[in-house]
């Protein structure tokens, strides 16, 4: 019997898991899967460590399950399947920790208050993120569950890299720059010793590319800068999110065009970046693959964003020793990677064009005095670690 750890990831329509058993010192994926479509057509699925579909189920048309009837479900399967594992915990991704929580933690019902505190600072996440431990504390209160910030990993930012020009009073409450996927950078950072150790110790700017994008500056492993913001609208073009904006944009929107709060939310997050500006999909594959002028200008935007950034976040760090591309555009778009290299000489970095045609993990050429590496992200195992490690801890 080996101990198991469930890492959940909720959102408005899905419930995504996987399930990792102790191996050695580090743990192991044994099942992976979600439930898709919570309130419309509920399906289930659940694969193997060797992506083999082991356990399906679809409740149809027009059926409702819920995060609870998926929770439930999903239990169910794991009891069926692993009975003999012993379910350590369930490991919980949760968007926003709010300006204090900089590791993860336990959770109690106190603590889920706390949590909730925050769902106004990310509305379209954090209540689904939160919906799945509510309903385990209820139902299963001896099951230790741990929630993992996508914040944490940038509360150590400096003061400054936090800050708007606003009064210092609005800092003070809470509006900030929290910056998120510091799962993923947190995982990049795990790795680059092992890669990269100059890096490692030393000044390296990572690029989260998938449907949500942005970029981290790591200092000795650790976060100094990164560009998203109070929420995660800021920084980069993303596949619906604009980015980086002039808020005079909104004042206009807002006075000049009667648009409300609610249009210009759904115009920022949903109908905007890639999918906005190509006017064809949120989804780079297509894109790439389009004949349309306004794919290749919306590609065009989404690389010139990401090389001004480049530029920032170097001069955040003060020099560059590595880059390292990951997620989903990351990690499989050489075209995309090509393009934000092409003209960073200036920056001592050049790409080995043949290695990054082929997804290989080193892309830089012999020239390059700045390291290039792509490296696949796996936030669900980082989860399953601070799971284990928070609950040995006690
Ligand atoms: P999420 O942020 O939802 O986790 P992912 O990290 O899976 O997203 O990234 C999704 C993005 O990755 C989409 O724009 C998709 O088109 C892109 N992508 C995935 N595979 C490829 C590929 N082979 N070539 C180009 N883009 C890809």
């Amino acid at each position: 019997m080996s101990d198991a750890i469930v890492v959940i990831n909720a959102g408005s329509s899905s419930l995504k898991f996987s399930l990792f058993v102790e191996r050695g010192a580090d743990l192991e994926l044994r099942l992976r899967g979600q439930v898709e479509g919570l309130f419309t057509a509920p399906r289930f699925v659940a694969k193997d460590e060797a992506g083999h579909v082991v356990a399906e189920k679809s409740w149809g048309d027009g059926a409702t399950l819920g995060h609870e009837g998926a929770l439930e479900h999903l239990l169910g399967v794991l009891r069926e399947r692993h009975g003999t594992d012993r379910l350590a915990g369930v490991g919980h991704r949760v968007v926003h920790g709010g300006p204090d929580y900089d590791r993860p933690l336990r959770v109690d019902p106190k603590t889920l208050d706390a949590l909730r505190a925050f769902e106004p600072l990310a509305p379209l996440h954090q209540p689904h993120n939160l919906a799945p431990i509510g309903t385990l504390l209820e139902r299963h209160p001896a099951l230790p569950q741990v929630a993992c910030f996508d914040t944490s990993f940038h509360r150590g930012n400096p003061e400054l890299a936090q800050m708007f020009a606003l009064p210092y009073e609005m800092f003070e409450q809470g509006i900030r720059r929290y910056g998120f996927h510091g799962l993923s950078y947190e995982y990049i950072a795990s790795v680059l010793p092992s890669l990269d150790p100059v890096a490692a110790a030393g000044r390296t700017i990572v690029l989260h590319l998938g449907n949500g994008a942005s970029m981290c500056a790591l200092h000795g492993g650790r976060s100094v800068a990164s560009t998203m913001g109070f929420t995660a609208l800021d920084g980069l073009m993303m596949g619906t999110r604009t980015g980086s904006l002039d808020p005079g944009v909104v004042l206009y929107l807002m006075s000049a065009r009667g648009m409300d709060a609610a249009a210009v939310e759904k115009l920022l997050y949903n109908q905007s970046g890639l999918l906005g500006v190509s006017g064809v999909s949120s989804d780079m594959r297509a894109l790439l693959a389009s004949d349309a002028p306004r794919a290749r200008l919306a590609i065009d935007l989404y690389v010139y964003r990401i090389r001004r950034e480049l530029g920032a976040l170097a001069a955040a760090l003060g020099g560059l020793d590595a880059i390292v591309f990951t997620a989903g555009i990351g990690e499989n778009a050489a075209a995309i990677r090509a393009a934000v290299i092409r003209d960073a000489h200036w920056l001592g970095a050049s790409i080995d064009a043949a290695a990054n045609d082929a997804g290989a993990t080193r892309l830089h050429d012999a020239a390059s005095r700045v390291k290039l590496w792509r490296v696949p992200t796996n936030e669900e195992l980082m989860i399953a670690r601070h799971t284990r490690d928070v609950l040995a801890r006690g």
